[in-house]
């Protein structure tokens, strides 16, 4: 806050702007005050007037008249605390939208290939099998050398930190080791699509999900982001396809030498997040800060097949990726359709609870699900006019271009039908590579940092939300406030030294 003031005051005609901003900011956080108050007032179950839950929700007063129109009718707390309004699931700052703040033309969109991903085959492809070795070659002499001389961040403690996997088994058709409704002898759970919806989100939330979203499988749309064929690792050698994923009229899935089936009844993919590391993320590009993402992977493994079991004894299917990493379907895209974050001009979903700071994962069911709608919490219009992953980038990878493309710049590796940022990511790569790691981009984003209870971070959501114009500014106090990438020796070795909180999760 000091540094904040101090800004202000070599900046004084931005100051007012501030003042102005953060009076909205306080309003805002004012009338989602009242939401928390309802939660407190459900244990004593009283009955509301329809004007006492208006007020609640901060449409009293001046807005009663119009909003009073279209309220529901309430008759207790226990119905109130049924309405989405009440659940304060997201941030205030974020709006549904019907549309993707990216636009897509479903027509050019095809369903796209697993083994042209720049992590499976693309790298490969791009550079030609030489240069690809030559590049594995030096990221394994700089590992060596690297713990040889003790570099931060890369000693032998870290590289045992980074190295410490432990998987749970993971698979398309799951562990199958939970009761069948059949076993059981009761019929199948049945449920509106509200209501399964909300068990899955209370599951993966107790699991660990950060985020739970649902997308519905269409097959003009949605379905497309299906890959036609599955994973298949990059160290594979002959480097081929992974086995094909035929969606089939069929009753149940299966899988077999070269293929794998999705019945076409399976309509809805479940998609979660599980939150980075705070403190870790910070400090790419060390082993220490690519933990981060690991131990993530890790958990995955491990919720994939709890939820899968789950689904099994409720009698449904749960098709699951058979990465640890990446598979079935694009990311990215399921995240910014079902709600979750918005596309980035790094490619990845940016959210508005925690930025980059996730890993996004997917599975498909044919549990009927409530579908979620995009968002707009106005991070693509930031992305255009911040640039900080692009200006931090070591091999400038990531395009500086203001305005997203339809041009995939004849890459294999994208898939095209968005309107995106595409940048050259066999630059990323092939740097990630020698230098075993890297997410600087992830570090710096401005929209990755901070607590929602921080008023800086209220400051800039609220502005970000609602307008274009101070973009650049918080982009510049941004970098003026150095909140992000943490590169010193001693920070990145202070780290062991640090009282974490579990998961390293710091609000
Ligand atoms: S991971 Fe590193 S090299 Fe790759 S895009 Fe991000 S900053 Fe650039
Ligand atoms: S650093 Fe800036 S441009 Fe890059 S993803 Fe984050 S907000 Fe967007």
């Amino acid at each position: 806050m000091y540094r904040l003031l101090l800004l202000s005051q070599k900046l004084p005609s931005q100051l007012s702007q501030i003042r102005k901003i953060y009076s909205k900011v306080q309003k805002i956080r004012k009338e989602h005050k009242y939401k928390n108050q309802v939660k407190k007032l459900k244990k004593h179950h009283s009955t509301l007037s329809r004007r006492d839950f208006l007020k609640l929700l901060g449409l009293g007063g001046a807005g009663l008249g119009a909003a009073a129109v279209s309220a529901p009718v309430v008759h207790d707390l226990d119905e109130l605390m049924d309405l989405p309004e009440a659940a304060g699931k997201r941030p205030w700052f974020v709006r549904e939208v019907d549309k993707p703040t990216c636009d897509v033309d479903w027509d050019i969109m095809q369903r796209f290939d697993y083994s042209e991903v720049m992590w499976a085959g693309g790298l490969r492809k791009a550079l030609g099998v030489e240069e690809f070795e030559r590049i594995l070659e030096i990221g394994r002499e700089n590992r060596l050398l690297w713990m040889q001389e003790s570099r931060p961040g890369y000693t032998l403690k870290e590289v045992a930190l980074h190295g410490a996997n432990h998987y749970a088994p993971y698979s398309f058709l799951g562990p199958q080791s939970s009761p069948t409704p059949e076993a059981l002898g009761i019929p199948r759970y049945e449920g509106t699509p509200e209501e399964n919806t909300q068990l899955v989100r209370a599951f993966l939330r107790l699991h660990g999900a950060s985020q739970v979203g649902f997308v519905e499988l269409d097959t003009n749309t949605t379905e497309k982001f299906i890959y036609t064929h599955d994973y298949i690792s990059w160290h594979t050698r002959p480097f081929g396809q992974g086995p094909r994923l035929d969606i089939l009229d069929v009753d149940e899935p299966s899988e077999g030498d070269g293929y794998r089936v999705i019945p076409k009844k399976a309509r809805w993919v479940i998609v979660y997040a599980l939150r980075m590391s705070d403190d870790l993320m910070k400090l790419a590009p060390t082993k220490l800060g690519n933990r981060a993402q690991y131990y993530m992977y890790e958990l995955k493994s491990l919720i994939q097949g709890q939820l899968q079991n789950f689904l099994r004894t409720l009698g449904y299917m749960g098709l699951g990726e058979v990465s640890r990493y990446n598979a079935l379907g694009i990311a990215p895209a399921f995240a910014v359709m079902c709600g979750m974050g918005e596309l980035s001009r790094m490619g990845h979903v940016i959210t508005p609870e925690f930025g980059l700071r996730q890993r996004v994962f997917k599975l498909i069911t044919d549990m009927p699900l409530a579908p979620g709608k995009p968002i707009d919490f106005g991070a693509m219009n930031f992305c255009r006019t911040c640039k900080k992953c692009a200006d931090n980038c070591p091999p400038q990878a990531i395009t500086k271009d203001t305005e997203p493309s339809w041009d995939t710049r004849g890459k294999p590796y994208h898939s095209p039908g968005v309107k995106a940022w595409y940048w050259p990511q066999e630059n990323c790569q092939a740097y990630w590579r020698q230098i075993q790691e890297c997410s600087i981009c992830y570090a710096v984003c401005p929209l990755s940092k901070g607590g929602s209870k921080a008023i800086y971070h209220d400051l800039q959501r609220w502005a970000t939300a609602n307008t274009p114009v101070f973009n650049r500014f918080f982009r510049n106090i941004d970098d003026f406030l150095d909140f992000g990438r943490r590169s010193k020796p001693e920070e990145i070795e202070g780290w062991w030294d640090l009282d974490l909180p579990p998961w390293g999760y710091v609000d």
